[in-house]
């Protein structure tokens, strides 16, 4: 279960949250019961270095413009 990170606005504390994904975007009182929280970023999923973004193979369309192409072969 993914873990949430809050800060209360009203005491300034930072809290952490386990709850679904689905209810991600659901308030969160803070430990001293203050409703005006807002989420932090999520450290969820940040393991290792070095990971991000793999490269894409991007295929190359050739065909045409070659050697038998262009008629050097006659
Ligand atoms: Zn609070």
């Amino acid at each position: 279960m993914p873990r949430y990170e809050f800060r209360c606005r009203a005491c300034g504390d930072t809290f952490e949250v386990n709850r679904p994904m689905a209810d991600a975007g659901a308030p969160a009182s803070c430990p001293q019961g203050h409703a005006d929280t807002v989420k932090l970023l999520s450290t969820v999923a940040v393991t290792g270095r070095g990971g991000v973004g793999s490269p894409s193979a991007a295929p190359a369309p050739s065909g045409g413009g070659g050697c038998c192409g262009g008629g050097c072969c006659g």
